[in-house]
């Protein structure tokens, strides 16, 4: 049997204010608001972490947090939301079901606080930046295009080459 709190709000076994809801997505008020407004966004598929979900699973639910997040924006009258996910235990995720929280700020509160209430700037990852940047080393670029590169054409035998590169004599 599934214990998942948040499968049991999607399968209905468990009450939530629901606040959309779409084939794939469901979004509902947090029982503990850190501001009003606080929006939970889930995939209605059990996954635990943000790496677990396809490219297109990710798409479709960061397409829904940006949704909710504008219509929350014109609803309580601001300009700002936070964004967060907490993902694993080490980064203290309670529920083991991936969700995105959306937190509405108030326009003009006096709490302008961003991450950095949560988390303090660590000295000690400061003082080592270019280290930690070889350590991270080449991150393999994404492609988003679904169309296959041309292949260069072939000049005929016959024929010149064209130059790939030119200059152009006004700037040169
Ligand atoms: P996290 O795993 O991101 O640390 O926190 C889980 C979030 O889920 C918390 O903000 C908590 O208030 C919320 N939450 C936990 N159980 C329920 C529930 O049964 N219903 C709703 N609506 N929110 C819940
Ligand atoms: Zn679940």
């Amino acid at each position: 049997m599934n214990e998942c709190i948040f499968c049991k709000i999607v399968n209905k076994e468990i009450p939530a204010l629901v606040l959309y809801e779409d084939e794939k997505t469901l979004a509902f008020l947090d029982v503990n608001p850190r501001f009003e407004g606080h929006t939970i966004v889930i995939p209605r598929t059990h996954a635990e972490k943000l790496t677990d979900l396809s490219d297109e699973e990710v798409m479709h639910l960061f397409k829904v947090v940006k949704h909710i997040s504008k219509h929350l924006e014109e609803v309580f009258d601001t300009d700002s939301f936070n964004i967060g996910s907490n993902n694993g235990e080490s980064a203290g995720q309670v529920v083991k079901h991936l969700h995105i929280h959306i937190f509405p700020r108030p326009k003009d509160s006096e709490k302008k606080y961003g991450f950095e209430a949560a988390f303090p700037v660590n000295e000690e990852a400061k003082n080592k930046l270019q280290e930690t940047l070889s350590k991270i080393g080449n991150i393999e670029p994404l492609s988003f295009s679904s169309e296959k590169p041309k292949p260069k054409p072939q000049p005929k035998k016959e024929e010149k080459p064209k130059d790939d590169w030119y200059f152009d004599e006004e700037i040169y």
